[in-house]
């Protein structure tokens, strides 16, 4: 059996460099066919497929196989598939390596990896150029941005409200240099040429931002017609089957793809530094061998990470990544308490007294600074 590639997997996104990853998967793997997650269930996926829309489920062996949430597929994987005959379903055999992720910690029993987007190139950060203009937020989603691979882009919405757009978009530019900021306006249309720089056939570009900053307004704008009307958001029929309409990848008219999942919606901000503690949790523990307990690993003696470093059981670039987090994080931790003590009567920003209660190692660091 060979993989079944056609134009409706290209305009998903299928491309050379996918083209590249099969053939670099295993066997029997490589010959199934890819299909892309457009929308996700608890039990069940909808997939892009070379014969239009599938529902589809992973196989018990893959189940078997899966060691953790996040091995599961999230919505974006390229997966690999086979259908069943004279149907419009597919079994999942395996997930294609993941360019990028976008991933939630969950706690439960266990903390989790839970993927809310996979294989994004842009991640859109909406917020608003009203009241609800918050900078520190903004600083907080490019972070989860770079954790995951996508390339953040700050859009700042509801320019029809602002006397001066491009002032805020200079605060924007200035915490963040590098990072594309556009300012738009579902209301007026201003701004949305810019955006064609990432609307390109076959880009996939995930949305983020608080509840009311304009996203959902900016995704109907963005695809010409209400994608919330049109598509059907039900997840199950009274038969417990699937609509295989429902999406939340959806290809707009101009070729690009637009992701928009509850999941990535609710992106919880502090996850970022929670989200570093867990990924660099091999660190954690060897500090946790250092024989002082504030260790900064600076060439303290008895420094257990240091030690691991000399021996090679740390890799120096995971190392150098784990000082570059930190030091992001300290950076946002100190604005959010400047900005905390300047604003003692008016709001203080949600995520400070959440900070302030966290008996951790990086605290540590960050009052230092
Ligand atoms: P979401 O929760 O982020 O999806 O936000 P919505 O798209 O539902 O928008 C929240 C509110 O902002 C709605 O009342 C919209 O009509 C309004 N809104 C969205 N875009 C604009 C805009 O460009 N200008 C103005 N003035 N209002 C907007
Ligand atoms: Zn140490």
């Amino acid at each position: 059996m060979n993989p079944i590639i056609n134009d409706q997997l290209t305009a998903y996104g299928w491309n050379d460099g996918w083209q590249q990853t099969l053939a670099e998967m295993e066997q029997p793997l490589r010959q199934y066919s890819p299909a892309r997650v457009v929308a996700q269930f608890s039990h069940s996926y909808n997939l892009m497929t070379a014969d239009g829309l599938h529902s589809a489920a992973v196989t018990g062996k893959f189940e078997f196989l899966a060691a953790k949430r996040g091995d599961y597929p999230a919505v974006g994987d390229w997966v690999l598939t086979e259908p069943l005959p004279g149907e419009k379903r597919s079994v999942i055999h395996a997930v294609l390596p993941r360019r990028s992720a976008m991933v939630r910690k969950v706690a439960g029993s266990v903390i989790e990896d839970q993927i809310v987007g996979a294989n994004l190139d842009y991640l859109f950060i909406v917020n608003a150029l009203n009241q609800d203009f918050n900078l520190r937020k903004i600083e907080r989603y490019m972070i989860a941005a770079w954790e995951s691979g996508a390339s953040p882009v700050v859009l700042l919405t509801k320019a029809d409200l602002c006397p001066d757009p491009e002032a805020f978009a200079a605060l924007v530019e200035d915490a963040a240099p590098g990072v594309p900021v556009h300012c738009v306006s579902a209301w007026t249309g201003s701004g949305k040429e810019a955006l064609g720089a990432y609307l390109k056939p076959g880009a996939t570009i995930g949305i983020t931002g608080s509840s009311g900053v304009g996203k959902s307004t900016l995704l109907n704008w963005l695809a010409g017609h209400d994608l919330q009307l049109t598509q059907g958001i039900r997840e199950d029929d009274a038969r417990g089957r699937h609509t295989t309409t429902h999406r939340e990848l959806f290809l707009l008219a101009g070729g690009a793809l637009v992701m928009d999942t509850p999941g990535m919606r609710e992106l919880q901000l502090w996850d970022a530094q929670e989200g570093w503690q867990l990924a660099f949790s091999d660190i954690e523990q060897l500090a946790s061998g250092c024989r002082f307990r504030d260790c900064k690993h600076d060439g303290e003696a008895g420094c257990a990470v240091l030690e691991a470093l000399s021996s090679g059981e740390l890799d120096p670039k995971r190392f150098a990544n784990y000082r570059k987090t930190e030091k992001e994080l300290a950076h946002l931790a100190r604005k959010e308490r400047s900005a905390a003590k300047g604003n003692s009567k008016g709001k203080r920003p949600r995520s400070a007294g959440r900070a302030d209660r966290r008996p951790n190692r990086l605290l540590e660091y960050m009052d230092d600074e």
